[in-house]
């Protein structure tokens, strides 16, 4: 479903990414792994289509990711990815139901619609009774949960997660990887997930490797 091939990346002096490449098959989880600095985030960004690639590029559904317009390649972000990050980034000023809807209201869906889908995904991830809570109000666990819920809502095939459980400790980290799986799992979409622990890497279906830049292990595939 989503390719990179030969992906260069430099900040200034640092080469974050060193002829990366890695593939992710429709509906599943990739956990990406290595050590601080190796470039991770770098080549999550550059799959979902956040940050450019200085060379190198990325396909999506037989699509030249790399090669299209910020318009295009924001629509596409916008239409089929999902995003959760390590510190939620909910919107502070609205409730937890407003901000899983918050996707779909952008997409121009009718408020009773989107907070009835928002309500839907937030059962799933068991934190329905936060619904009119703001992000402030909730423990970490519950906001990352209220985050997943909106990454799902408006049925993305793939979901970049970077660190999703970072910020929490161990037991919250496996409720949330467990609610998550589950959830990803049957929505159908693909999941790439950093993250440097093993527990939870091992919720995916396969692990890449990442070290000074480069995938050890990318498993190309099709
Ligand atoms: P961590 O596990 O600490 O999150 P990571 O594997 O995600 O690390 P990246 O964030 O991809 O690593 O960074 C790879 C390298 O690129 C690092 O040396 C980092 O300092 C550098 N880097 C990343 N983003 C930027 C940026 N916006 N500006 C300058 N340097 C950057
Ligand atoms: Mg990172």
């Amino acid at each position: 479903l989503l390719s990179a091939l030969d992906l260069h990346k430099s900040f200034g002096p640092t080469k974050a990414l060193v002829g990366a490449e890695m593939h992710v098959r429709a509906g599943e989880m990739v956990a990406v792994m290595g050590p601080s600095g190796s470039g991770k985030s770098t080549m999550l960004h550059c799959l979902a289509g956040i940050v450019p690639p200085d060379s190198g590029e990325v396909r999506y559904d037989g699509r030249l990711l790399t090669g299209m317009s910020d318009a295009e390649r924001s629509a596409l972000r916008r239409g089929e990815f999902g995003f959760v990050f390590q510190f939620g980034q909910l919107v502070p000023e609205l409730s937890c139901l407003e901000n899983v809807a918050l996707p779909l209201r952008l997409a121009g869906m009718r408020r009773g619609e989107a907070e009835r889908r928002a309500a839907e995904w937030m059962a799933r991830l068991e934190v329905d009774d936060l619904s009119r809570k703001r992000p402030g109000e909730v423990s970490g666990g519950q906001g990352q949960r209220v985050a997943v819920a909106r990454s799902l809502v408006t049925g993305p095939r793939v979901i970049f997660a970077d660190e999703p459980t970072g910020a929490l400790d161990s037991l919250n980290g496996e409720r949330v990887m467990q609610l998550f799986t589950a959830a990803a799992k049957e929505s159908g979409a693909a999941v790439v997930l950093v993250t440097h622990e093993p527990r939870v890497a091992a919720y995916s279906d396969r692990e890449v490797i990442v070290r000074d830049g480069r995938a050890l292990n990318a498993e190309r595939i099709g």
